[in-house]
């Protein structure tokens, strides 16, 4: 006998009635650049996503076309999260941290169609608009930065839209949003969220378990909403009917720590090196701010150490460890002690939670490895692999990556990990080639393939070194061909075409040799140990992320 109850389409648009019936007068707070707030209120937000979304329709978006956002976090953005996938169109934010290059690339292969931009961006996308072959652009504006005259505004297109517009019925199914991952061999990836994983995903957010998010919370989303640890949040506020502090670009350790105090907020996510800024910040000033109460804190991205969680907790911001990726929405796993662990001393409790935390409901994990299934019992490594509803089933376009995907349906996350009898994960190492400073990714390869195009390279490794604020920064082991010389000021000239100037390795050192595997592969194992306690020759270090 099948169930006999409604088959209701899990839809974006149900959480946004919700907001719009139910919570009209909550506060969507966004920081502009120059440091001004705007505010605004989920009503008024609701009726202009109708209105976008229409004149959206009316300006020939058609079922599965791509509109790309070039923006920072704030109200406009949010309208254009919900307005794209309920007008039948694909929300793409793009990350204006990237290289111009890099992201035209991922526009192109997105086939993104229209774009929404900030003002403040413009210079940015003028740097790619040649690259790229979008039909509409439209300018947002944020800072009142000048834009060429004759170019398409954000308030005349939402003009256009009828509030009392009905959003076309869609299928639960239907393509949401579309994110790009940083792929292992260099390349971005990209993730087709559907309405039906983004609702379930926001609801896995506010689960008490989890973040337990509730109308009664005030969320600062200090990760970007063009960034994995921030784009599952706004819709999780909007259905929870959660205040929604938007800090934008150039918001520093105070400045979050204002929003923090004078917003009144209970819950903020980001990455650790935003955290280190804040501890350093608060160890300075320790009666500098008063909080509304115990601040919940979502990290992820990279491990926080068990002493930023430690002395966070000393301010009232307590540190929830979470683990997941791109190709999990992002929410897979949450570092929660359970209630037997509350009596245990410190120590054991610290150590519990700087590990990665056991999985949200609706979450499979297991440890492989070639020979089979990995115990559970804390001590045995094994590839992490995850499966569930908001876990991605393939990359969009990109047969090549079908081999991340087990025959029998599971992502292999290139985490490798141990799992105790708990269920804790605990991350100990990574199959990918990748370096993760300040939670943002930076190929290895792609380092070292242009570095070897260099005229006086023979060949070059590049690697993580530890770092006390980024966790992790590049560096470069470069063997010269004989008779060539070059220093390291070249490499970073050189680089700075196709690269973002904080992927850029922090250093350059030369090598006879760089070791191998037996079978000839860079042995960055050897590397990392030789270079471990390497540090860099007093680096800028402002402009990392
Ligand atoms: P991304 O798709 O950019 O979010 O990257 C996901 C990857 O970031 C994971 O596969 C891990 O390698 C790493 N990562 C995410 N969360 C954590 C965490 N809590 N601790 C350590 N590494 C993490």
């Amino acid at each position: 006998m099948r169930g006999l109850m409604m088959d209701v389409p899990l839809t974006l648009a149900s959480l946004l009635e919700r907001a719009r019936r139910y919570f009209p007068q909550v506060e969507v707070v966004s920081r502009r650049p120059d440091g001004t707030i705007s505010r605004a209120k989920y009503g008024a937000i609701c009726r202009r996503v109708h209105r976008l979304a229409d004149a959206l329709q009316q300006a020939g978006l058609a079922r599965g076309d791509r509109v790309a956002t070039l923006m920072w976090s704030h109200a406009a953005h949010l309208e254009a999260y919900f307005a794209i996938p309920l007008s039948g169109g694909i929300v793409h934010p793009l990350n204006p941290r990237l290289h111009p290059s890099e992201i035209a690339y991922i526009a192109r292969h997105a086939g993104d169609r229209f774009l929404l931009v900030d003002d403040v961006l413009w210079p940015l996308y003028e740097r790619f608009s040649n690259q790229v072959s979008l039909e509409r652009v439209w300018v947002h504006s944020l800072g009142g930065a000048p834009v060429p005259a004759g170019i398409e505004r954000y308030e005349s297109l939402l003009s256009s839209g009828a509030e009392d517009f009905v959003f076309s019925p869609l299928d639960e199914n239907d393509a949401a949003g579309m994110f790009f991952t940083s792929g292992t061999t260099g390349r971005p990836k990209g993730v087709v969220y559907s309405h039906r994983s983004q609702v379930l995903h926001s609801m896995a957010l506010c689960m008490a378990d989890t973040l337990a998010i509730s109308h009664s919370d005030a969320v600062l989303l200090v990760a970007p909403m063009y960034h994995v640890n921030g784009w599952g949040f706004p819709y999780s506020c909007v259905m929870a009917g959660a205040k929604l502090v938007l800090p934008g670009a150039g918001c520093g350790p105070e400045d979050l720590l204002d929003l923090i105090e004078g917003e009144g907020v209970t819950i903020a996510c980001a990455v650790p090196t935003v955290w280190f800024g804040a501890l350093e910040a608060l160890r300075k000033n320790p009666g500098g701010w008063k909080f509304r109460g115990p601040v919940r804190l979502l990290v992820g991205g990279a491990a926080p150490p068990a002493s930023l969680i430690r002395e966070l907790d000393r301010f009232g911001l307590r540190i929830l460890h979470a683990w997941g990726m791109t190709e999990t929405s992002p929410l897979a796993t949450m570092g929660r002690l359970k209630v037997h662990m509350q009596p245990w001393n410190d120590e054991r409790k610290y150590e519990v939670r700087s590990k990665q935390g056991f999985a949200a409901p609706l979450i499979d994990l297991r440890l492989m490895r070639p020979e089979g299934e990995v115990p559970w019992d804390g001590a045995t490594p094994g590839e992490l692999e995850v499966r569930g509803p908001w876990v991605a089933s393939s990359y969009y376009n990109a047969p090549e990556a079908a081999t991340r995907w087990t025959d029998d349906g599971w992502f292999r996350t290139g985490d490798v990990a141990t799992i105790d009898p708990e269920g804790y994960v605990k991350l100990v190492d990574r199959t990918k080639d990748l370096i993760k400073s300040g939670g943002e990714w930076i190929s290895s390869v792609d380092l070292e393939n242009a570095l070897m195009e260099h005229p006086a390279v023979r060949e070059a490794a590049v690697i993580a070194v530890p770092h006390p604020k980024w966790q992790e920064r590049p560096l470069a082991v470069v063997v010269l061909r004989e008779g060539a010389s070059a220093d390291p000021e070249q490499f970073r000239v050189f680089l700075a075409d196709r690269f973002a100037e904080w992927q850029i390795p922090d250093g350059f050192v030369f090598a006879k040799e760089i070791p191998r595997t037996s079978v000839g592969k860079f042995l960055k194992s050897a590397l990392r140990e030789q270079y471990r306690d390497w540090s860099p020759p007093a680096p800028d270090m402002r402009k990392k992320r």
